[in-house]
């Protein structure tokens, strides 16, 4: 049955019949992963639109299967949300980020760091213990650490204000991920502790001919400056956007067309290639 090897898809249409079996098997190995080291992280560098400089990175989760193959977040995530296990899988890498993020800080490089985190981490229990037990084991400072967290948070908001309250007094700052593509109760916004807005890449995607992207993107971008916050608009990959988006008041990005998400040994190489800060 493991014969198909790398080909994951080929493996899972020949021989998985039913979509609970291929769930099973993710399960499972996300069970697995959280001793056997196959999830880890890779880092995609955020530049400063106006000079290109790299301000910061994103922590993105990959994982290789020790059957399957490369599955990619967007399967397992969800996955790992529903079972609960994002938990602890998440726990583990917000300490591997932070750990990582403090190793570059004892080169030299200072970065800042934003690690993804679901409504289900913010709502379980204790969230805020693992957020302390990482900057402590790790060393790495509270204001140097964002935590990203998708729209939908918004809805739990009484669920997980009084720990968006807590992650705030630490000084670790705040980012709405994906913003636009959920369900956003606009006048919410000026009442969260949040210090960015992230513009979806679906949106960056039409820049700079079509027309309601642009349309939406202005309106974010309008929003985001008149409550005082921040923006980094995510899935850049040509020169015209990032200059687009530049003229039109966004200070970072990231996407292909600086990096994708590299190995952690391949940011400082990837730093040094930038304009200074
Ligand atoms: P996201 O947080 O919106 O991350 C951005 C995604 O866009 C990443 O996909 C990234 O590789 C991709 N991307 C970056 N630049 C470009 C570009 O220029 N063009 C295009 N087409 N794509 C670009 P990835 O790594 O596959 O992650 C997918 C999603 O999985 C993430 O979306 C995030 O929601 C989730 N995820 C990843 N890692 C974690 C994690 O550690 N914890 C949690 N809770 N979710 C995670
Ligand atoms: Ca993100
Ligand atoms: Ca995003
Ligand atoms: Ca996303």
């Amino acid at each position: 049955a493991k014969a198909a090897g790398r080909n994951g898809y080929a493996w899972f249409s020949e021989e998985m019949a039913s979509r609970a079996k291929q769930r099973l098997v993710l399960e499972q190995g996300l069970l697995q992963a959280r001793h056997d080291h196959s999830l880890t992280l890779q880092y995609q560098p955020q530049i400063r639109l106006a000079d290109g400089a790299m301000t910061g990175v994103e922590a993105l989760a990959r994982w290789t299967h020790p059957e399957i193959g490369v599955v990619e977040p967007d399967v397992f995530i969800p996955v790992a949300e529903e079972t609960g296990l994002i938990e602890v899988l998440g726990a583990q890498l917000l300490e591997e980020a932070c750990r990582q993020g403090a190793i570059w800080r004892a080169s030299g490089l200072d970065l800042h760091l934003s690690v993804n985190v679901s409504v289900r981490q913010l709502t379980g229990s204790g969230f805020i213990d693992i957020l302390d037990a990482a900057l402590e084991r790790s060393g790495f400072p509270a204001g140097r650490l964002e935590l990203e967290i998708t729209e939908t948070a918004m809805l739990s908001l009484d669920k997980t204000r009084g720990t968006l309250e807590s992650i705030r007094e630490r000084g670790v700052t705040l980012s709405i991920d994906d913003f636009g593509t959920g369900f956003s109760c606009l006048s919410l916004l000026q009442h969260l502790p949040i210090e960015r807005l992230k513009i979806d890449k679906s949106f960056i995607q039409g820049l700079p001919d079509n027309g309601s992207s642009l349309a939406l993107t202005l309106a974010i971008v309008s929003i985001a400056h008149s409550l005082g916050l921040d923006i980094v608009a995510e899935g850049i990959e040509t020169p015209m956007q990032q200059e687009q988006l530049g003229s039109l008041g966004c200070a970072h990005g990231q996407g292909f067309l600086f990096a994708p998400a590299l190995p952690a040994d391949a940011i400082p190489g990837f730093a040094a290639s930038r304009p200074l800060r």
